[in-house]
C-alpha cells in the first residue's frame, strides 16, 4: 500500500533529524503563520563558555573560591549556563563540594546549601531587583554591555562577584530565521530570559528586530498568547524548562533535542534530534507539501 501523505512526511521529516509525534501534529505544522523563537540554546549552540570570572573586592575570594561555589550550587542543575559553570571549575581542578537543598527557579537562577552557606547564582536584574546601586550591578552591566550573559553569585545574601558567560551563535541560525521568516509571512520575534543588552546583540546578528527580553516562563507564554488572539498560529522553537509553557502555548512547539530539557522534550509537538535548527524550515515545507495532497 502507498502511505497516506502525513505519515510520509513524518518518516521523511524523520530522515532529517526531526521527530514529529503524531500525524496531526505534521498537518498543523504547515499552518504556522508567526514564529517566536528562544535564544540561548535554540539560536546559540547551547553550550556556553565562562569567559569572565570577577569576584567584588569586598568579598575578599579569589577567583577560584567564586568558582567554586557557583559550580557547586550549579551542580544539580540541568541549564546550560550550569554546565557552564561546573565545566569552568572542572577546567581549572576545582574540587566541587556536595550541596544540600538545591532549588532552581527558571528564568532566574539557583540556590544552595554549600558548605553551611546558601548560595544563590542568576540573573543578575532577579537577584538584584531594587538594589541598582550595589557594586554588583555595574559588574553585570559591564560584562552584558559586552554581550555577555552575566550571572551573579550571592553568598548569605550579600553579591560576592559575577561571572560572564558566552554562547556562539549556531552556524544555520541566519539562514534559517530568513527562511521561517519567508515561510510564516511575518517577522519571526526573539523571547528570552536572558538580559536585553546580550538579546539585543545577537537579535542584530541574526536579523530579528522584534526583542523581548528578561521574560519569565509565563511572560513567554504571554507574548504567544497576544499573537494568538491576534489571530496568528505561532510555531514556538525552544530547548529550556523555561520555554516548556510558551511550547504547550503555541500553535505548534518545537524542541532542539541534544541541550533540550526533558520537560521541553516532552512538552513540545515535534523534536529536533539531530540538532540542527535549519531542518525546521524544511519540516514545515513537508507539511505545506503532503497538506496539499491530503486536501
Ligand atoms: P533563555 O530564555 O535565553 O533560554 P533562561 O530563561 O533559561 O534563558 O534563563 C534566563 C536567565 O535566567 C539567564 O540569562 C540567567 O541570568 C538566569 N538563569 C536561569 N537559570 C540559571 C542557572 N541555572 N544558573 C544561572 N543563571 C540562570
Ligand atoms: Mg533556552
Amino acid at each position: 500500500a502507498t502511505m497516506p501523505p502525513l505519515l510520509s512526511a513524518i518518516a521523511n521529516a524523520g530522515r532529517h533529524g526531526v521527530l514529529v509525534k503524531s500525524a496531526v501534529v505534521m498537518e498543523r505544522l504547515g499552518q504556522i503563520d508567526a514564529v517566536a523563537l528562544d535564544k540561548t540554546g535554540t539560536l546559540t549552540e547551547g553550550t556556553p563558555k565562562v569567559t569572565d570570572v570577577c569576584p567584588l573586592p569586598a568579598s575578599g575570594l579569589t577567583e577560584d573560591e567564586l568558582l567554586r561555589l557557583a559550580a557547586a550550587a550549579e551542580h544539580p542543575s540541568e541549564h546550560p549556563l550550569a554546565r557552564a559553570v561546573v565545566d569552568a571549575a572542572r577546567g581549572r581542578d576545582l574540587q566541587i563540594p556536595p550541596v544540600e537543598d538545591f532549588n532552581s527557579t527558571p528564568g532566574t537562577g539557583v540556590t544552595a546549601r554549600v558548605d553551611g552557606k546558601t548560595v544563590a547564582v542568576g540573573s543578575p536584574a532577579r537577584l538584584l531587583d531594587g538594589h541598582d546601586d550595589h557594586p554588583a550591578a555595574a559588574l553585570a552591566e559591564r560584562l552584558e554591555s559586552e554581550g555577555r550573559t552575566a550571572v551573579l553569585v550571592i553568598v548569605d545574601g550579600a553579591p560576592v562577584g559575577a561571572l560572564g558567560i558566552a554562547d556562539r551563535l549556531r552556524d544555520e541560525a541566519t539562514a534559517t530565521v530568513a527562511s521561517l521568516a519567508a515561510l510564516s509571512g511575518t517577522a519571526p520575534i526573539l523571547l528570552t530570559g536572558d538580559n536585553p543588552r546580550a538579546a539585543a546583540r545577537l537579535a542584530d546578528e541574526v536579523g530579528i528586530a522584534d526583542v523581548r527580553a528578561g521574560l519569565l516562563p509565563q511572560d513567554k507564554v504571554a507574548a504567544v498568547r497576544e499573537l494568538t488572539t491576534a489571530g496568528r498560529k505561532v510555531l514556538v522553537v525552544g530547548d529550556g524548562v523555561n520555554d516548556a509553557p510558551a511550547l504547550a502555548a503555541a500553535h505548534t512547539g518545537i524542541a532542539m533535542g541534544r541541550a533540550g530539557s526533558d520537560l521541553a522534550l516532552e512538552t513540545a509537538d515535534a523534536v529536533v534530534v539531530r540538532d540542527e535548527l535549519a531542518t525546521i524550515p524544511t519540516v514545515v515545507a513537508l507539511s505545506r507539501r503532503a497538506r496539499r495532497l491530503v486536501v
